[in-house]
């Protein structure tokens, strides 16, 4: 009897090797079972159309806002969250009228305009 399958073995099954790992595989495999790879064409277009939409835009906040209410909180009344924030000359103005208990007034009212503001409303307004 002619098996013209490549790589047949002695039980009829034909196999192939693997394009990606070289690895025997079954012809009819549509995953590899050794390195994962989807070998089926089709399937593997499919997949990577999946992939691709499925991929998370993630933005890179520099600042937390998170962090920003924290140091608000703890350093707001030497302006540790304008220093945080990236607004240095603010900062220095907080920290020359710290005796006078302003900035600490300031910095509450900051804190809670931080933690009402949406996220993408304080990136936009902060990076
Ligand atoms: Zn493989």
């Amino acid at each position: 009897m002619e098996n013209l399958a490549p790589n047949a073995v002695p039980d009829g099954v034909a196999m192939v090797s693997c394009p990606f790992c070289a690895e025997p595989i079954r012809a009819e495999a549509r995953k590899c079972r050794y390195c994962g790879e989807t070998v089926d064409v089709s399937m593997r277009k499919a997949e990577e159309a999946l992939r691709a939409s499925a991929r998370p835009v993630y933005v890179r906040h520099a600042k937390s806002r998170g962090a920003a209410i924290l140091i608000a909180l703890f350093l707001g009344g030497i302006g540790g969250h304008k220093f945080y924030l990236g607004q240095a000359g603010l900062g220095i103005l907080y920290l020359l009228f710290c005796w006078t208990f302003i900035p600490s007034i300031i910095a509450l009212i900051e804190l809670i305009i931080y933690a009402c503001m949406s996220e993408d409303d304080f990136h936009a307004k902060y990076g």
